[in-house]
């Protein structure tokens, strides 16, 4: 059965692997080439769950920062699912919700507000029709 490690006994592991990394390359890539080849199939899963797992965590955050700020317009902030990140400053280089690191996100968070799904409608039918 496989252990769960403690986040130090993690850390550690990670920093021998890099010197052992740095230490024997050519060693590391033929076991990772093996590890590889082995089982296509176990690796195509754990890839798809690791990063399913991100955009989950992903989502949480950006669905906590939502529920925190509520709608900037009416105030509504039952449920993350009806709100939306509203670009209003600076150049929208990607939507927010393509993230899948809320750390990453931060530059387009902060060029956004948060308005609900019929405020952000009405908002930009009015931006568009340059009402506003
Ligand atoms: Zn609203």
């Amino acid at each position: 059965m496989k252990r769960k490690l403690t986040e130090e006994q993690r850390v550690k592991h990670m920093v021998a692997e890099r010197l052992r990394r740095k230490t024997h390359p050519e060693k590391c890539k033929a076991a990772e080439k093996k590890w590889r080849d082995k089982d296509p199939e176990k690796r195509k899963r754990l890839n798809r769950e690791r990063i399913f797992k991100k955009r989950e965590i992903f989502q949480e955050k950006a669905n906590a920062y939502k529920i925190l700020h509520g709608c900037i317009d009416c105030g509504y902030k039952e449920s993350a699912l009806a709100l939306q990140f509203d670009h209003v400053y600076g150049e929208k280089v990607k939507q927010v919700s393509l993230y899948d690191d809320w750390e990453k996100a931060q530059d387009e968070v902060s060029k956004c507000v948060i308005r609900c799904a019929n405020c952000h409608m009405i908002k930009t039918f009015k931006r568009k029709r340059g009402v506003e």
